[in-house]
């Protein structure tokens, strides 16, 4: 019996809390992690087979790592593209390069998904303040401007009016930046969806999720909304992953306006914070769907508890485990970060009913 033959690895680029679930549901699995993360402290290091503490422009050290590994994949989005389009020379990436160069750059992500027919926000480029100036004047009326690229929890964008464009300091060098058309919506929700390497996608259910400054606080399942609602959000979510060839996972963030109608905010093809409910609620959580469609094992139907909560602690909301510890149906996670830093995420609570 080659016992050997059992042992397989995943390469994790990036090290953050969305790692660290990805290796924990991988162990669960009999597969190991290794890690690639700049920060000495990322969170996935203590859980690591190894842990390789280099900038994601090694390449030397980044295609070192890929030959240890059986398959690579990456918790976040921005890693150079340049270094990964080499790796993939010698290692599979999943849940492969276009969805991650898609989902690197605001305006490519938006008019990828408006050209599948999608709907999402009016925006535009801009490359001056008269540009925002402009297009405020003439239909926007009120807009946030976000940074193209390495933007994540609300950084790099400005909310903007007439009356306060005047007092903003930003400077707006040409194709850094996006203008978009500020959305009155109702809800927002986000579906995850799941792609086999034999095509097949599932998705979990939409959830609702409440962001402040940005930043997602918490997110319920079931979401509210209504059936035809939810089947069309899940309509769209598959629609995109099939259209990226994802293998792995793709969340959506999704606008839910007045009638239901549905908007798409942003795409990332990883593991999702509005997804860490479905650690508890769920038969599979969507870290064991991500390892599962990597190393293509089965992904069964997906069943659900009733309802479920997940709260962010962020910054120094992080104390407030120790009353979460208490309740008998709260589970905590603590993402071991070794610095508080003001919204930092720095753990979760998911509620369970
Ligand atoms: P990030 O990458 O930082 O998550 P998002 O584009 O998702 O950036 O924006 C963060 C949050 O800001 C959204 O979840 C939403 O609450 C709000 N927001 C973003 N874009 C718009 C918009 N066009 N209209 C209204 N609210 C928006
Ligand atoms: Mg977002």
């Amino acid at each position: 019996m080659q016992i050997n033959k059992l042992n397989r690895t995943l390469g994790v680029i990036g090290g953050g809390q969305l790692g660290k679930m990805i290796g924990l549901a991988a162990a669960n699995l009999g597969i190991s992690c290794h890690f690639f993360d700049p920060d000495k402290n990322a969170p996935a290091k203590n859980i690591s087979q190894s842990f390789y503490n280099y900038h994601y422009d090694n390449e030397k050290k980044l295609l070192e790592f890929a030959k240890k590994c059986d398959f690579l994949t990456y918790e976040f989005e921005n890693i150079p593209l340049s270094t990964l389009k080499k790796i993939i020379k010698y290692k599979k990436i999943y849940p492969g390069i276009k969805p991650l160069q898609v989902s690197q750059d605001r305006f490519v992500e938006k008019s990828f998904i408006k050209g599948l027919g999608i709907k999402v926000a009016e925006f535009s480029k801009i490359n001056c303040i008269e540009d925002v100036r402009n297009l405020l004047n003439n239909n926007y009326i009120k807009g946030i401007i976000k940074t193209r690229k390495l933007g994540y929890d609300g950084k790099g964008q400005i909310r903007v009016d007439l009356k306060n464009l005047n007092n903003i300091n930003l400077n707006i060098k040409p194709d850094n930046f996006i203008l978009e058309k500020l959305i009155p919506f109702v809800k927002e929700i986000s579906v995850i969806a799941v792609r086999k390497k034999n095509g097949e996608i599932k998705t979990f259910e939409p959830t609702q999720n409440i962001h402040k400054k940005g930043i997602l606080r918490e997110t319920s399942y079931p979401a509210n909304i209504s059936n035809k609602c939810s089947t069309k959000a899940k309509n769209i979510a598959k629609k995109i992953t099939k259209e990226l060839k994802v293998i792995g996972l793709l969340a959506v963030e999704m606008f839910v306006l007045k009638g239901e109608d549905i908007m798409v905010n942003e795409i990332a093809p990883r593991p999702h914070n509005s997804g860490h409910w479905t650690k508890d609620a769920c038969n599979i959580s969507q870290f064991d769907a991500l390892v599962r469609s990597i190393f293509d094992m089965p992904i069964p139907q997906i069943t659900y508890i009733k309802s479920c909560k997940m709260i962010n602690l962020l910054g120094d909301n992080f104390y407030f485990y120790k009353k979460y510890l208490k309740k008998k149906n709260c589970r905590v996670y603590i993402y071991g970060k070794t610095e508080i830093r003001d919204a930092r995420k720095m753990g979760h609570i998911n509620v369970i009913t």
